[in-house]
This record gives structure tokens, sequence and C-alpha cells, in this order.
């Protein structure tokens, strides 16, 4: 298969990165291949044999033209600055331009020991390859800005984390892996020149629109303010949980990157933690947007220097941008809900307080966050049974419920089609924990077919199908709390 790599980031950006080497794996295996994706990218993997496909995707041979490296990069993790931490165990294999002309990184993640994996052993277990592969698919397939799995291949090589599992390797593209550490390192151990370089190069790379701008620097820290507000209101939307939003795993494409401990949520509560290492719930459902505030101040930090070289009066802009972050969110978020709710035409003033009294309800019965949106289209069908087996009692929202109905009685719909509307962006199906756990235990035991079932339950999650009913349903109220772990 011919990548025809165009390596932008390795030919203009020397001292951004360290050349790298993919350690050779001793009996790789293609376990999966996205063919949508290769299309998408322009790549003809139809011709390629597998075979062909194993060796390059598990870095035992180097495809023409790559030119391999490991980016440098700093972070704030929980809360801390981390000044050196860098692709410890990814390396970018180059980037390719798909037919309508978007620039994509192919990088391998779990490939081998960098020039940054401090005392990291660089390798991915398969557990966490086809989590991050099935996660990372199915928030495409929901609409949420993410970076994506072409290939996952096993190693044939064991990986020792707290026992030893079979080693794979990931094939992640993304738009970019320029992240907020990105710039962090630059500006914590180079200074303006460096920051201006990066920034001019992200500028060029993702939003050419603003490289006009009277502070092109000041006009990027407002654009992935922009972008990192749409997203998290995403995530919200969908239930979903990141679990280590460090500064590192922010790109600034805004697209959702490094899917380690992430979770979805089944019974709504606005504190749930999944990842076994955030004890103090830092990254919990409800703190992610003051989280993502946060990084968007770290953000705006080490872009500083080069918004200062511009317009030394862009400092206060900049400050402000911030500042205002919280408003730029709400909206985000309100227009996502709103959309949730079948909530048509004009804002009404009080769509926010009926948004607000919402979530104090979901949260007061632990109702089941994805079916609870499908349930209230299926009320506007006439059909209320979805709806009580959700609650603890059949008239437990009874008042909030007669509000919103008076609410969409206001649109411009009549309630099937609204019902047909909100089944657009409800889904019906999502990765739930018991089954992403079910389909992981088979495949590390080496049947992929749960897995394989589960992705393509995921793939399409607003149209519901007869005969994927448990797909649908939450786990059991009694199990265990679920913890997810880092580590890919
Ligand atoms: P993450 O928690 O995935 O965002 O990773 C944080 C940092 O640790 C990054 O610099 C990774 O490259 C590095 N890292 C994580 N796991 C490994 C590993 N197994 N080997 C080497 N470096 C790693
Ligand atoms: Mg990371």
């Amino acid at each position: 298969m011919d990548f025809a790599f165009d390596n932008s980031f390795h030919d203009g950006m020397e001292g951004f990165y360290a050349p790298a080497e993919a350690a050779k794996p001793s009996a790789p295996k293609l376990l999966a291949f996205n063919h949508v994706l290769a299309e998408r990218l322009g790549l003809d993997a139809d011709g390629a044999d597998v075979e062909e496909l194993t060796r390059l995707l598990s870095g035992q041979v180097l495809p023409a033209g790559a030119a391999p490296l490991a980016l440098a990069y700093a972070g704030h993790q929980f809360g801390h600055f981390s000044p050196q931490l860098g692709d410890g165990r990814a390396l970018l294999l180059g980037e390719i331009v798909a037919p309508d002309g978007a620039r994509f990184d192919v990088q391998l993640k779990g490939s081998g020991p960098t020039a940054f994996s401090r005392n990291g052993d660089g390798r991915a277990a398969i557990g966490p390859v086809l989590r991050e592969f099935l996660v990372s698919e199915a928030m495409a397939a929901l609409g949420v800005p993410t970076t994506r799995a072409l290939a996952a291949v096993a190693t044939g090589d064991r990986v020792q984390r707290e026992r030893a599992h079979p080693g794979a390797v990931l094939t992640r593209i993304a738009s970019s892996h320029i992240r907020v550490g990105t710039f962090q390192f630059f500006a914590a151990h180079y200074g303006a020149e460096h920051v201006v370089q990066l920034s001019d190069y992200s500028i060029k790379r993702h939003f050419p629109d603003l490289a006009g701008a009277d502070n092109p620097h000041l006009a990027l820290l407002d654009r992935v303010i922009g972008l990192q507000c749409d997203l998290i209101a995403r995530w919200l939307g969908v239930g979903f949980i990141h679990g280590v939003m460090n500064t590192d795993n922010v790109a600034i494409s805004g697209e959702t990157i490094d899917y380690g401990p992430c979770a979805f949520m089944d019974r709504f509560s606005v504190n749930t933690v999944f990842s076994s290492i955030d004890a103090n719930g830092r990254y919990a459902y409800g703190r992610q947007p003051q989280i993502m505030h946060w990084n968007m101040a770290r953000f705006a930090e080490a872009l500083l220097p080069a918004i200062h070289r511009v317009s030394p009066a862009d400092v206060d802009t900049a400050k402000e941008l911030v500042d205002l972050l919280p408003v730029r969110f709400r909206a985000s978020w309100l227009g996502q809900v709103r959309e949730k709710l079948g909530l048509d035409g004009e804002e009404q003033d009080d769509d926010g307080e009926l948004i607000d009294t919402l979530f104090d309800e979901l949260e007061a019965h632990h109702v089941d966050f994805t079916s609870f949106f499908r349930a209230l289209a299926m009320l506007l069908r006439g059909d209320g049974t979805m709806l009580e087996t959700l609650l603890p009692a059949p008239d437990a929202m009874a008042p909030w419920i007669a509000l919103w109905w008076e609410r969409i009685a206001k649109g411009g719909m009549g309630p099937l089609e609204h019902a047909v509307e909100m089944d657009r962006v409800n889904p019906l199906y999502i990765p739930r924990n018991h089954l992403v756990e079910e389909a992981l235990a088979a495949a590390e035991g080496g049947d992929l077919s749960p897995w394989l079932e589960l992705l393509a339950v995921v793939r399409a999650p607003y149209e519901a199908r007869p005969g994927l009913e448990r797909f649908a349903m939450p786990g059991a109220v009694d199990a265990a709390p679920y913890k997810t772990f880092c580590g890919t």
C-alpha cells in the first residue's frame, strides 16, 4: 500500500522532535483494519495484501516515504507540570493528504521505545489497543471530533503490566498530534521564537483562515477555545468521560485524543469517575468543562510570548478570552442539549432553566443517560413504557415532562416529526462498559467475534435494529463500580 507521505512537520519543524525507529515485532498478525477510514484517506487498501498491511502497520517494515519521529511535548498531569513528556510509546510515520485536501498524521502507537520513553517500555497491550479502536470509532459515529483507528496488529510479543498481556500496535490517524503540551514544552524550554514557529505552523496546517489576522497567535487561542467548548459540550452530550484531561492530551485541532481510562456513563451522576488513577475525581464527568477552562488558561500562558511579540496590548485580550470561556461553553452546551431535547425554533428565555432542572432530575433518579432521550422520543410517539422502565416510579419526573411537553408544543413541528429528529441525535447504542469489558476479555483470549460485533453495533448508533436489544441496556445496578486503567 502506498501512503504517498508528505511530511511537513518532519521537513519544516526540525528541533521539535526526535528521530525514532519502530521495534520489530516477532510474529505480527492483523487484528482489524478500518476500510471505511482507508477509503476516506484515499489509501488503496483493497489492492494491498494482508501480509503487506500487517508488516507496514506493525512497524516491521518501514513504508516508503516514511520519516519516523517522536514528538516532544510537556504537560500538566493532574495539575502538576511535567516539563518533559513526549511520544514515549508512539511514533509518527508521516503525514498523508486525503483526496479532499485534508492532511492527517499516521502514527504507530505501541511500537517500542523512543527518546522520550523514560522508564516505559514503549509498548501497548492488546486490550487498550482494541479499546481505543472501538471507542474512537464510536465517537466518530456519534459525530464527536476524534482521532481515528486505521488498524490494530498483534505483535506476537508479550507486554508486562500487572501481568503479561499479548502486545499490539494501533495505527492512529489524527489531523495532527500538536497538543497544548507541545506549546508548553517550547514555551518552557526555548521561548518566544519557538512558540511563534509552532503557532505559525499550526495556523498554516489547521486554520489557514487565521493567517491574516492582526495577531494570528491571539486568533489561534480564540479558535482553539471555541473548538474545546464545542468538543467538551459534545462529550457531555453523550455521557463521555475522558479520564485524563492533562494538557498533553488536549489536541489543538479540537479532536478527542488519547483514549486511556475513558468510559461512558450509564446512570446519570455528575460526579462519575471511572479512572483508577483519578482518586480525587479531578476529571469527573461534570468537572470536564472547568478542567477544559483550566487547560485553556495553560494554553494561553504558553502562547503569551508569541502574542506579546505581535502586540503587548493583546496580552490583556488573551486574558479576557480565557475569562469569558465559561460563557462560550454554556452556549455550546445549551445548544447541544436543546438539540437532544428537540427544543427547536428560537431559543426561549426559560430553555436554560428547563435544562438545568432536567439535570437535577436525572441526578436525583439516576436515570440511564443514553436511554432517557430515546425514551422522550418514544413518549412523543405515544409510548411511555420505555420511560417508565427508567424511572423509580412512573410519575417520578411528571412535572418536568409536562414543562418539556409544553415547550415542544411551541416548536414548529408535530410530535412525530420531533421524535424522528431527536432519534437522529440521541444514540441508542454506545460502548457500554460491561459490553466493552466482555468484548475485550474475549479478544484477549483469542476470540475477536464479540469485539467485532460490538464495533458494528456502535458504528451505527442511532438506528434501532431488532435483535440488538441487549446492546441498548445499561449494566446491572448491583454490579461492582466500574474501574478503568491507563496505558494503551
Ligand atoms: P498518557 O497518559 O497516555 O497521556 O501518557 C503520558 C506520557 O507517558 C506520554 O509521554 C507517554 O508517551 C508516556 N507513556 C505512557 N505509557 C508509556 C509506555 N508504556 N512506554 C513509554 N512511555 C509511555
Ligand atoms: Mg497522552
